[in-house]
């Protein structure tokens, strides 16, 4: 439903995280989420507007410290049997429902299988818009908007979306695209409890387990200090042996081109880029890759970059801080041997 001027100044305040809960501990992209969402918060020129996390779980009682520490103002618990197990049906009634009685005027979420799942169910269901997969937040001065920033048509052009008449405007951001502010232990918050109700239990499915499947490498891309890529370069599956040493040897994790996964040389679980994961480690290892912009999206906020490449003039030579013009297959063992002595 369009909104007017005023029914948006009258009513909508706030910003939302939606929060999200693995083995029991809240997952790092809600943190990293109400960093930006403080930030958010702070630059809305009302001023009282509050950093809220929204946590949903079976047993999520006792979590709300975190996020009291990590910059929310206020938890909405829902703490319910029938959220044990992730069922989008349930859970977008429950936050569509939550959503109309509290009007946040922003609600953001992790760009992970469940907030990808839930996030446009809710969005149709109270009639917003939703932008996926930013890689950048801000509040436009002027006007007090959203500012929702993400590559558009393949990665060849970076968009700024707004949602003007509609409300929440609602984005949701990948982990690892912004950090997350350091814990305040001294900080406490308002914590309020709100339930599931009968109707919204009953849907067309029921879940009966969930099972995670994780990344088939040692170390997960988003834990890692280093990441060892390797592009077409490698050549075939076994080329990866010399990446996969490599960054053995500096206890690093493996990363990949969507080039090599296309070619069914390594796991999806291994891609980095626009429709792969978004990385932030100290040191960026890219051996054989020619940095496209699909590719540099998921990797250019490193913090030290080192390329490998036959070719001086690829793209990712120019981003990189230390760029090693020559053959990989030469280069990456010889780096393995000095690292592993
Ligand atoms: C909508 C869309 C989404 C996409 N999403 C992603 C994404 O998430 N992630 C992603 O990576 N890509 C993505 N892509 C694909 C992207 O456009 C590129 O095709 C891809 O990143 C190229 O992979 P590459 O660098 O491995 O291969 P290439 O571009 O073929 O580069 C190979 C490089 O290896 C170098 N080389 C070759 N042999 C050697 C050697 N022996 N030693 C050293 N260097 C050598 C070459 O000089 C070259 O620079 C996407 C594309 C589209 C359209």
């Amino acid at each position: 439903m369009k909104l007017t001027d005023t029914e948006i100044a009258d009513n909508y305040n706030d910003v939302w995280v939606l929060g999200e809960v693995v083995d029991g501990q809240i997952h790092k992209v809600t943190l990293e989420l109400l960093g930006v969402a403080r930030k958010l918060a702070d630059k809305r020129a009302s001023g009282n507007s509050k950093v809220v996390c929204l946590l949903m779980g079976n047993k999520v009682n006792g979590l709300e410290k975190n996020l009291f520490y990590q910059s929310a103002d206020r938890v909405i618990m829902v703490e319910d049997e029938s959220l044990k197990y992730f069922n989008d049906l349930i859970y977008a009634a429950v936050v569509s429902r939550l959503i109309k009685k509290y009007k946040p005027e922003i609600v953001i979420s992790g760009a992970t299988s469940k907030g990808r799942s839930l996030m446009p169910l809710v969005a149709v269901q109270i009639e917003t818009g939703l932008t996926a997969d930013c890689t950048g937040l801000d509040i436009d001065e002027e006007s007090g908007l959203l500012l929702q920033t993400r590559p558009a048509y393949g990665g060849n052009i970076i968009a700024t979306i707004k949602c003007e008449n509609h409300r929440p405007q609602m984005s949701t951001v990948r982990q690892g695209v912004f950090k997350a502010v350091e814990a305040d232990n001294s900080r406490t918050g308002e914590l309020i409890r709100e339930g599931v109700l009968e109707e919204e239990k009953q849907t067309r499915f029921t879940v009966l387990s969930e099972e995670s499947y994780g990344e088939d490498s040692k170390i997960s891309l988003h834990d890692a200090n280093i990441i060892v890529t390797g592009g077409r370069g490698v050549k075939s599956p076994e080329g990866f042996k010399i990446i996969h040493a490599l960054a053995e040897s500096v206890r690093g994790a493996v990363g990949a081109t969507r080039a090599t996964i296309d070619s069914g040389w390594i796991s999806y679980s291994h891609q980095v880029g626009q429709t792969g994961l978004t990385v932030q480690p100290k040191v960026y290892i890219a051996c054989g890759v020619s940095g496209q912009i699909q590719h540099l999206v998921g990797m250019q906020s490193s913090d030290f970059i080192i390329a490998i490449n036959k070719d001086p003039d690829a793209p990712i030579m120019q981003l990189a801080d230390v760029a090693i013009v020559g053959d990989l297959f030469e280069v990456v063992p010889e780096i393995t041997k000095l690292m592993s002595n």
